[in-house]
C-alpha cells in the first residue's frame, strides 16, 4: 500500500502537471470509487480548476475552485497515471479526469476512493489523524510525551494513523532496522533513548523514501525516472532470509497481532 513517501512523490508530481488546469471531462468506470452519483460529480468536477493538490497522511486533497475538494486513498493496489490516451496501461480504469494538457487514470481503487467532500466533509475526515512525521509541530518532545503511554507492540502504534500519520508496513519494519529496534517490541520496555532513536528513524527513513521517490513500482507517466527508486534501498521489508546489509544475517520474518514484520535478528535488539 503507498505509504507518505510514495503519496508525497505523487504530490509533487501531480503539481507540475495538474495545478491550475482546468477539468474539461470526467470518466467513472466503477461508482463504488465514489461517495456520490456519477451524476453529481460529473456536474460539481467538470470546468472546475485544481488549485492545489495537498497530502495529508496518505490521503492526497485536490481542491477545486469551487471550494469543494476530491480526497483520495489508493488503499491497497491502487496507483495513478499521468498521460494521454495512447500511453495509458492497459489496466482498468476506475476514474479518469481529463485536461486539455492530459489525462489523471485512477487504477486499482477497488479499495481505494475518490470522495467530493465540502470544507466541513472534508475536515471531519481528517480530523481524527495523527500529526504529520516530518512537519515541524512534531517536536522531539511532542514525540516523547505522546508515546509514553503507549502500550502494545512497536509497529502497531507505528502503522496506527491516530497515533502518527502516514506509516505503513513496509516505512514501519525501515524505521525499527535504522533504529536498531525490534518491531514486535512491546511498547512499554523502550527507554527514552531508544524512543528518541525511532524518531530520528523516522525522519531519515522517510525523507530519503522521498528523496528516491517512494517504492511504487509502476511509473506515474512514461519517461518518468523518480517514481520507485526507493525499492532498492529497502533494507529488510520483504527480504526475507536475505542477508542484513550491515551483518550479513539472514533478514528473518515474523507474524505477529496480524502483521507481518521483517527485522534482523542481530542488529535489532
Ligand atoms: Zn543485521
Amino acid at each position: 500500500m503507498p505509504e507518505l513517501p510514495e503519496m508525497e512523490t505523487y504530490r509533487r508530481l501531480l503539481t507540475e502537471q495538474l495545478r491550475g488546469y482546468v477539468i474539461t471531462d470526467v470518466y467513472i468506470g466503477r461508482e463504488k470509487s465514489l461517495n456520490v452519483s456519477t451524476v453529481h460529480f460529473t456536474r460539481k468536477v467538470i470546468g472546475r480548476t485544481v488549485t492545489s493538490i495537498r497530502r495529508r497522511a496518505k490521503h492526497l486533497i485536490f481542491t477545486l475552485d469551487s471550494g469543494e475538494h476530491l480526497l483520495l486513498h489508493l488503499m491497497l493496489g491502487g496507483w495513478m497515471f499521468w498521460g494521454k490516451e495512447a500511453d495509458k496501461p492497459d489496466r482498468t480504469i476506475q476514474v479518469r479526469l481529463d485536461t486539455v494538457k492530459g489525462s489523471l487514470y485512477f487504477i486499482g481503487l477497488r479499495l481505494g476512493y475518490l470522495h467530493l467532500l465540502d470544507a466541513t466533509g472534508l475536515a471531519e475526515r481528517l480530523h481524527p489523524l495523527g500529526p504529520e512525521p516530518l512537519q515541524p509541530e512534531l517536536t522531539m518532545e511532542q514525540w516523547l510525551v505522546r508515546m509514553a503511554k503507549k502500550r502494545g507492540r512497536l509497529k502497531l502504534q507505528l502503522v496506527n494513523q491516530h497515533v502518527i500519520a502516514g506509516i505503513g508496513n513496509c516505512y514501519a519494519d525501515e524505521i525499527c532496522y535504522e533504529a536498531g529496534i525490534r518491531p514486535a517490541r512491546a511498547c512499554p520496555s523502550l527507554s527514552e533513548n531508544d524512543w528518541e532513536r525511532l524518531y530520528d528513524s523516522i525522519q531519515r527513513v522517510l525523507r530519503t523514501a522521498i528523496q528516491y521517490g517512494g517504492y511504487m513500482e509502476q511509473p506515474f507517466y512514461t519517461g518518468d525516472r523518480l517514481t520507485g527508486k526507493y525499492t532498492e534501498r529497502c533494507q529488510v521489508y520483504d527480504r526475507e532470509d536475505e542477508p542484513c546489509p550491515r551483518c550479513g544475517a539472514a533478514i528473518q520474518k515474523e507474524t505477529s497481532s496480524g502483521r507481518k514484520m521483517f527485522f534482523c535478528s542481530v542488529c535489532q535488539h
